[in-house]
């Protein structure tokens, strides 16, 4: 069933039990997540190192910190609430007591610099802020208040969360990186997220206009200047919870527990390793932060069976001495944010008997658009096929042609999760959208059964004597060779191709390989437009904070050797 302006191949391959229309009423996921914790509260609900809160207990410190909100703080329908925090229960908590209260979540990085912190809390005029008393997020909200952006900051105690033994030998060792709350400058103006609880307040009810109401103000880099605050209606993420869940066949229900060692504050795990299991009754288990050897302990502990990672995460894993036992219980991995190297998913196949379906998202779309067929074979190098009930058409850059089947184009978004717009940003909301629909900045096309190929990110795209050379053929041509480890490339100026692709290569631990020799390598798997002008070996890549390997800091740190040379 072909319709309008462009081809929609995927209504006629859609995997066999899913329908592409979506059929959801949208309940705003606060509500779904007390609704689960009502109906199962003796389940675990979350484990966090080791120890556990059940969904009875989550559900009475959701409504106890939500009353507490609304009486202390006047949280209400458009207050902004930042959250700077890890993985940990208080994450869970704060986040859904702050959407019953009525109020939006503002997620922060705790690894963001107090400049970074500052323009979003003073774009999101975000007053109060949920933070640790551990010393490297504490000190950050101090100077954030100081500076007047931040008014009132609720602390929670870090060794709370944890069990038992475990806070006993933290506060032992690790005293020292608790900061002396009660001393602070800001003292004043700080209130214990325990105090908070214990006040056992009811909320009042909130109603919430689903489709105008801002669950999440997400901030996001975009491609020029600072980052704008992608806003997440209700009917937003309840869509894409929804769109998942749908695809994940069952996969999110008990008995299924999935591990969350992507930072909830990022929307792709926000949204897959919280809000969709939760919803369904199924256990998170968290880490704060990725450690190889404490995620393998993980499976080992809890023979959890879902994880959901970025890329170079399940590289980590590929690459680690991790026994294929260790991970067995390890069923379904799905790897998004980044293109997965073809390498990595064979190597990971080497450790792992699990499916490893790959998604596509971006924060724009609540986050995820396309991702392969769980449980059903996929193409190799897609990214999948729509989600259910969400539209793609492909636009070429230039002309402004809405591709056919196999042409390449931008690649742009209609669906229930598509965001509202940027806060407070009219013309940047103006140039996300054609036409109404989403413009992603990827390129990509879309085959004859509906599968999706993304080619690169428009801003990427090397124009080199005229051509069209993508940065990612040729990370992946490098990516072959076994001694690569991870590879970046840039496009820089050249005098005679107006742009030259560049690589950056780190190689794996101990090995040497000459720049002419990995340049023979690649020779015969590029055309002579993509044969990079140098190979640059570095030690490590930069990555951003949730695990991406970025350009930026490449690029900056090019033009910076070329000045000087
Ligand atoms: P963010 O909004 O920060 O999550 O970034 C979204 C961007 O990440 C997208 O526009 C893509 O460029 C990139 N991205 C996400 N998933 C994939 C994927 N599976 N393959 C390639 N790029 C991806």
């Amino acid at each position: 069933a072909e319709t309008e302006d462009h081809p929609r191949p995927w209504l006629s391959h859609y995997p066999e039990g899913i329908k592409w229309e979506l059929d959801a009423d949208f309940q705003p996921v606060h509500e779904q997540v007390l609704a689960a914790c009502a109906s199962e509260p003796l389940a675990m609900a979350l484990d966090f190192l080791g120890g556990t809160t059940s969904f009875g207990e989550l559900a009475r410190s959701i409504i106890s910190l939500a009353g507490a909100l609304q009486k202390q703080f006047g949280v209400k329908k458009g207050t902004r609430v930042a959250l700077m925090l890890p993985n940990t229960p208080f994450y869970v908590i704060s986040y859904y007591a702050v959407l019953r209260a009525g109020g939006t979540v503002v997620n922060c990085n705790p690894l963001y610099t107090v400049h970074e912190l500052s323009h979003i809390a003073s774009n999101a005029q975000a007053d109060l802020m949920i933070t640790l008393d551990l010393k490297q997020m504490f000190e950050k909200a101090e100077a954030l208040v100081e500076a007047g952006l931040v008014k009132s900051v609720i602390v929670c105690h870090f060794p709370d969360a944890l069990p038992l033994v475990k806070r006993a030998l933290f506060l032992l060792a690790k005293r020292r990186d608790l900061a002396k709350v009660g001393k602070s400058r800001i003292a004043g103006q700080v209130t214990h997220f325990a105090d908070m609880l214990a006040r056992k307040e009811t909320p009042e009810p909130v109603i919430i206009d689903k489709h105008k109401d801002i669950a999440v103000q997400q901030y996001t880099g975009g491609t020029t200047g600072l980052p704008k605050g992608a806003m997440l209606t209700h009917a937003n993420i309840a869509a894409n919870m929804a769109q998942i869940d749908a695809w994940g066949c069952g996969l999110f229900y008990p008995p299924s527990k999935v591990v969350a060692v992507l930072p909830f504050f990022h929307i792709f795990a926000m949204t897959a390793c919280m809000n969709v299991p939760l919803c369904n009754g199924t256990p998170v288990i968290m880490l704060p932060r990725f450690e190889l050897k404490a995620l393998i302990d993980i499976f080992v502990r809890t023979k959890a069976n879902v994880l959901l990672a970025v890329p170079t995460l399940l590289q980590a894993i590929a690459k680690s001495d991790v026994k294929p036992e260790q991970i067995a219980s390890l069923e379904v991995a799905v790897s998004g944010g980044a293109p997965l190297p073809n390498e990595v998913r064979a190597k990971f196949a080497k450790v792992s008997k699990a499916l490893l379906a790959e998604g596509y998202g971006l924060t724009e779309a609540s986050p995820v658009v396309c991702c392969s067929a769980l449980r059903v074979a996929s193409k190799p190098m897609s990214i999948g096929l729509p989600l259910p009930g969400t539209d793609i058409r492909f636009v070429d850059i230039d002309t402004g042609k809405v591709q056919g089947i196999g042409e390449p184009g931008e690649l742009q978004v209609k669906g229930p999760q598509v965001m509202a717009g940027y806060f407070n940003d009219e013309e940047a909301t103006r140039n996300a959208f054609m036409d109404g629909w989403l413009r992603t900045g990827d390129v990509g096309y879309v085959d004859e059964d509906g599968y999706v190929f993304l080619v690169d990110r428009i801003k990427d795209l090397i124009i080199s004597s005229g051509f069209n050379v993508y940065p990612r053929t040729i990370e992946e041509a490098l990516m072959e060779h076994e001694l690569v480890d991870e590879v970046t490339v840039i496009g820089v100026p050249d005098t005679y191709r107006g742009e030259a692709p560049v690589a950056f290569v780190k190689l794996v631990q101990g090995a040497t390989i000459s720049e002419a020799e990995l340049k023979t390598f690649i020779a015969a798997k590029l055309n002579k437009m993509e044969l990079p002008r140098e190979i640059i070996f570095k030690e490590a890549l930069p990555k951003t904070l949730i695990g991406k390997l970025s350009k930026k800091e490449l690029r900056e740190e090019y033009s910076q050797m070329k000045g000087k040379s």
